[in-house]
């Protein structure tokens, strides 16, 4: 995963490295420099000598690695590659200047030692990026057990991957003898439906669908009938995926939500769109409300910057990623596997 974006950010972070180390060399560091050629025999003569007269050698030396401090205005200007890189790894504009505003904290006016810039960087960037994921997380298998029928709607323009990631749900709660109905609310498409009845067909889970072009909140309250009736455990709702601007999708989307009042509603975005995912994240969020988030593709995902930006925009966790099109390939995020695969 993101072997070619974690290939150029071990380039990146090396030369910003040296860059700094460029920037703050003073010609009493370079003289430093030779006191590794100093045989050590003589270091212990240095040594005794200035001890003799009452200097402290070792002070001295110290004084003389003691690099020159960064400026803020170097520190941007040198910043600048690993922005660009950043950027065009579909990483969100806010999470580049919140890993930029990490990163100057440690380095900006800093007395660096010179030896230890490049693991500064690397463990500022490792930290800035953990702590992106700082938001209540969810546990979807305790949620369930809270109510019956417990309700999920899933959002997202079409294509993404919501029906595959409907479908994937229903399996990995079917795993845990958890039992569920899908509602096919999409009535938009009919080839939505007939996706889903596949799935359930194929799944062995229940799909409540009316006609073509029908009300989805109606498909939803049956479905939600249903349940409460055969006493299943979750009700799944599929919905339309139009533009995330359209407004007839959004108003359908809040009637949905009037009527069934869904526990928890997860946004399914593509990681491979990039910053097109944060667009849309951020539109449903603002018009529906979202509880978490579902990033499907990720096993063609070369880049990362989807995974790494959905939450810190929205303040909602990643719960599952998509990482195949059979329906075992659903997995918990887990931001310590981001970070190795970022940087191990
Ligand atoms: P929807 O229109 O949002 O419901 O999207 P679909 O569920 O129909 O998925 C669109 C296409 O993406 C299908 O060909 C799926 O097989 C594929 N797909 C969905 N999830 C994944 C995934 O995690 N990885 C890969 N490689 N393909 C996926």
């Amino acid at each position: 995963m993101f072997n070619t974006f974690k290939e150029k950010l071990k380039n990146t972070i090396s030369k910003l490295s040296k860059k700094i180390e460029n920037e703050t060399l003073t010609e009493e560091s370079t003289k430093a420099d030779t006191i590794d050629e100093i045989k050590r025999d003589d270091l212990v003569e240095e040594i005794k000598e200035h001890a003799d007269k009452g200097v402290g050698f070792f002070n001295k030396v110290k004084e003389k690695i003691i690099t020159k401090k960064l400026s803020k205005e170097q520190f941007n200007e040198l910043f600048w590659d690993l922005e660009l890189l950043l950027l065009e790894n579909n990483v969100a504009v806010e999470v580049v200047e919140k890993i930029k505003e990490d990163l100057s904290k440690t380095i900006i006016e800093k007395q660096l030692q010179r030896s230890k810039i490049e693991d500064l960087i690397r463990d500022s960037l490792r930290n800035s990026i953990i702590s992106l994921f700082d938001v209540e997380q969810i546990n979807l298998l305790e949620k369930i057990k809270e109510k019956r029928p417990y309700v999920i709607c899933f959002v997202g323009i079409n294509g993404t991957g919501k029906t595959t990631s409907i479908a994937k749900v229903a399996y990995f709660l079917k795993q845990k003898n958890i039992t569920t109905v899908i509602s096919a609310s999409d009535t938009f498409r009919a080839a939505a439906i007939k996706q889903l009845e596949t799935h359930g067909e194929r799944l062995g889970v229940k799909v409540i669908k009316h006609d073509y072009g029908s009300d989805p909140s109606a498909v939803a309250f049956d479905s939600r009938v249903f349940a409460k009736a055969k006493n299943i455990d979750v009700v799944l709702i599929d919905t339309a995926g139009r533009q995330h601007s359209n407004v007839n999708l959004m108003s359908e989307l809040e009637k949905i939500n009037r009527v069934v009042k869904p526990d928890l509603k997860i946004f399914v975005g593509e990681s491979i769109t990039g910053n097109d995912v944060v667009l849309q994240l951020n539109e449903f969020n603002k018009k529906i409300g979202i509880d978490a988030i579902i990033l499907s593709k990720t096993d063609i995902d070369d880049r990362g910057g989807a995974m790494i930006s959905a939450t810190y925009v929205t303040k909602k966790p990643i719960i599952f990623l998509g990482c195949g099109q059979n329906y075992e390939d659903l997995k918990k995020f887990n931001k310590e596997e981001l970070i190795k695969n970022l940087f191990e």
